[in-house]
């Protein structure tokens, strides 16, 4: 049977079948010395050892769409980010960190502003027009009224996406929302991973739909920059992008350069100030880095 691994914990890989449920399976001795460790989201085939005890083993590790560092983990197909739009005050600096980070391993985020009760439209227009050429796609959402919850769930679909997001942005009224009656199945898991509770640091995929999966990452801890060279932040920006060959100087960095189109553009406010500044931040972060 082929299933997908949700948890892996003290040697044993939780893998969901779909249709059939939850194993409780043990990697075989040839995954050992391999370099190939299994890893959340994997793809495997497994055999079965007991059907009424739900237990296997893994034999098989299908070939990788992606893997990701940070949060480890396999075949991620997209991030989906929650910041509120108020209470609390949307950190940008680590909402634009994120966005590097996700960009350094080529996955496509969607932008959830959550708490829309609490803006005004200005305030969301403002948002709107910050993002809109940020490369991803800016989705405003109210878990509180159910605004946007649809929209969400329909692109969440046939997808495995992690999520992630400070507390007290609503990330967990958010997936409350999301498909609720597949909440009772994600009891059950925890029921069966019972030392999952207290393990909040290890990454854990949940099914909520048909191919459907979501992976709530343990936070934001490191959000470092690293492997990128100053020169190179600037194409981490997209909004920079229809601008990069029109600079007076070749390799222009958009900052001190005279003859620059990326501040031209930012005076005439076709770029967002929030993203220039952070750029600037972070080059600056890139250099102090370099001399250390
Ligand atoms: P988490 O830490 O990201 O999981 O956040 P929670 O889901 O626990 O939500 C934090 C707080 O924000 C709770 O008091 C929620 O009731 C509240 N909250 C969540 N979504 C909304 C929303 O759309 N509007 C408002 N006004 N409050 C919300
Ligand atoms: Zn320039």
């Amino acid at each position: 049977m082929t299933g997908k691994i949700m948890k892996g914990i003290g040697g044993f890989y939780y893998v969901y079948v779909e249709g059939s449920g939850l194993y409780e399976c043990r990697a075989r001795g040839i995954f050992r010395n391999k370099k190939m460790k299994p890893n959340v989201g994997d793809v495997v085939d497994i055999d079965i050892l007991s059907e009424e005890e739900k237990t296997g083993n893994l034999v098989k590790i299908h070939k990788r769409k992606n893997q990701l560092i940070r949060p480890m983990a396999a075949n991620v197909d997209q991030a989906l980010v929650i910041f509120a739009v108020h209470e609390p005050e949307p950190n940008f600096h680590l909402l634009n960190r994120f966005l590097i980070t996700m960009e350094q391993q080529e996955i496509p985020v969607i932008i959830c502003f959550n708490k829309t009760d609490l803006a005004t439209t200005e305030q969301m227009q403002q948002l709107e027009k910050d993002y809109e050429n940020s490369g991803c796609q800016v989705i405003f959402q109210a878990a509180a009224t159910g605004e946007g919850i649809t929209q969400i769930e329909e692109l969440l679909r046939g997808k495995t996406t992690i999520m992630a997001g400070p507390s007290g942005v609503g990330k967990s009224s958010t997936l409350n929302c999301i498909s609720k009656e597949k909440q009772m199945e994600t009891g059950a898991v925890s029921e069966k991973i019972k030392r999952g509770k207290h393990t909040t640091r290890h990454s854990e995929l949940i099914h909520i739909g048909e191919d459907t999966y979501l992976m709530d990452t343990p936070g934001f801890s490191s959000l470092f920059l690293e492997n990128i060279e100053k020169e190179d932040l600037k194409y981490y920006f997209p909004e920079f992008e229809p601008y990069e060959n029109t600079c007076r100087f070749n390799g222009c960095c958009h900052i001190h350069e005279p003859g620059c189109e990326v501040k031209k553009a930012l005076e005439e406010g076709k770029i967002s100030k929030l993203r220039y500044d952070d750029y600037c931040m972070f080059y600056e972060e890139l250099a102090q880095q370099k001399k250390w």
